[in-house]
């Protein structure tokens, strides 16, 4: 097989890569087995039944043998630089934990573990130092692995707030760079920061909207005012950009929805009100609930006694505060257990990705927030495919392009051992991960050619 200068495979030349026997999950509709589809450079040529297939030369041809093929999923909620600092257990929130070059490796290496999970695209949530943008550069040259990449900004959030680092718990460190923050008060310096972000090249602007969510409970605050919500949407819209907002609470979401705010992180305590305001605005919402169960997991077998619970809110914890912090979370997820299979019945566009980075969610291990929905939301297995696959596309902005299979869109592309409608869990094991193909090459490639049907030479 050809090897391009970038060491990624590619067809044999002028040739066509041909899935023959493939199960195939397009993103949207019900399986279909005993599909043949064909990639000629970049993009998907055909898909059809395989005994409408017609052999040309230079075809190298896979007999994916009942395998799934899928569209290459897209983690909507990255933190490129979030993951192992110095004793490999504690998570960055600041991004101030390592020199920034160090901080970049990390964001560089955890964009090859997304790749590599059979995620083949990500929009980066906060980062410190704009170091997205470079990511997502070094993508676009070749000599970073990784999906392809909508650049996250700083956090955007207001003076007094949780994440406010240089004015709050830690005013006394007199920090000169707020790493993965940036902080701005009134209308016209939110419309300024929004520029500003973008103008360093940031496709999405990340803002704190408000407190809760995972660790600690919503509470029903909007941390900015409308005025400045809205001076901030409308500078980045101008400028052609998005906004994603952490949004854990009715308020924050409901505002920020009405806002125009194009992704909703965590909607925790999302309601009927607020799924109406998210389809007038057209939302997309990232339902992010791994992490809350994941901390409840931790948390709630804990002996605060003996031991102050690591993950705390601000200052130490009684063990009975965070007893109490501990319930309001429980409270919180299981009225969203319910909530978010509602609001995704209603139409709103669901997409997969969380916090990870941190030691009970570690990067590359995505695929069990996918289970979750599932097995714990009871959404059916289809139903989070298209959220992992053609929603995730959509939250782009490259659903023209991407996520779904049909002729004519990139091949981005995912063969899997294993049916993932009858268990979802089989994306998550790296081995049943057979190819990945990122815009018609693979970045990954365990199958064998057909015997006799291969490349001709
Ligand atoms: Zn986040």
């Amino acid at each position: 097989m050809p090897e391009s200068k970038d060491g990624k495979h590619e067809s044999a030349a002028g040739g066509r890569i041909v899935f023959r026997n493939a199960n195939l999950l397009d993103g949207d509709h019900a399986a279909r087995p005993g599909t043949t589809v064909c990639v000629r450079g970049e993009r998907i040529e055909s898909v059809e039944h395989d005994a409408a297939y017609q052999a040309k030369p230079g075809d190298e041809v896979y007999d994916l043998d009942g395998r799934t093929l899928m569209p290459g999923m897209v983690q909507t909620h990255f933190h490129s630089h979030f993951g192992a600092f110095g004793d490999g257990v504690r998570a960055p929130s600041l991004g101030l934990e390592a020199a920034p070059p160090y901080v970049s490796m990390l964001a560089a290496y955890n964009a090859g573990l997304c790749l590599d999970a059979g995620f083949t695209g990500a929009i980066g949530s906060s980062n410190a130092f704009t170091i997205d943008v470079s990511l997502k550069e070094a993508i676009q040259a070749g000599f970073v692995r990784g999906p392809r990449y909508l650049a996250g900004s700083h956090e955007l959030v207001t003076t007094g707030e949780y994440s406010d680092y240089d004015n709050n718990r830690n005013y006394y460190m007199k920090l000169g760079d707020t790493g993965l923050t940036r902080k701005c008060d009134g209308p016209d310096e939110w419309a300024l920061a929004g520029r500003t972000e973008a103008g360093r090249g940031c496709d999405v602007i990340k803002i704190s909207a408000g407190p809760g969510h995972g660790s600690s409970p919503a509470r029903e605050i909007l941390y900015q005012t409308r005025a400045e919500l809205h001076a901030l949407v409308e500078a980045v819209h101008k400028l052609g950009k998005m906004v994603r907002a952490h949004a854990p609470s009715k308020i924050s979401i409901l505002e920020c929805a009405r806002a125009g705010v194009d992704i909703i992180d965590h909607a925790d305590r999302i309601d009927d009100e607020c799924v109406e305001a998210i389809l007038e605005n057209d939302c997309t919402v990232v339902p992010s609930m791994l992490w809350s169960e994941r901390f409840l997991a931790l948390a709630e077998p804990w002996d605060h006694d003996a031991t102050p619970l690591p993950i705390s809110e601000g200052f130490p914890e009684t063990p009975d505060v965070a007893r109490a912090r501990i319930r309001a979370v429980r409270a919180d997820y299981d009225y969203t257990c319910k909530a978010m299979p509602e609001a995704a019945r209603a139409g709103v566009r669901m997409v997969v990705g969380d916090d990870y980075g941190t030691p009970i969610m570690p990067h590359g291990d995505y695929v069990p927030e996918l289970e979750l929905y599932v097995k714990t939301l009871g959404m059916p297995p289809l139903d989070v495919i298209r959220w992992a696959t053609k929603n995730g596309a959509e939250a782009m902005r490259l659903g023209d392009q991407t996520g779904t299979i049909e002729a004519g869109k990139l091949a981005d592309l995912v063969i899997v051992d294993g049916d993932p409608l009858v268990d979802i869990a089989c994306l998550g094991i790296k081995e049943n991960l057979r190819a990945i193909l990122l815009g018609g090459r693979f970045t990954k490639n365990t199958l064998g050619l057909s015997p006799g049907r291969g490349a001709s030479a």
